[in-house]
């Protein structure tokens, strides 16, 4: 099972069916995608 995780705030934002246990870097929706949007909202 794998685990995506905001790389914002550190939260768990879902977890997936997966052979390896993984960690994936994602923004939750909250974050949104501040980062590659610089500015607005
Ligand atoms: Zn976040």
């Amino acid at each position: 099972m794998g685990t995506i995780v905001c790389q914002v705030c550190n939260e768990t934002i879902e977890h997936f069916e997966g052979e390896k246990v993984a960690t994936l870097y994602s923004s939750c929706s909250s974050c949104g995608s501040e980062k590659k949007n610089h500015g607005q909202r």
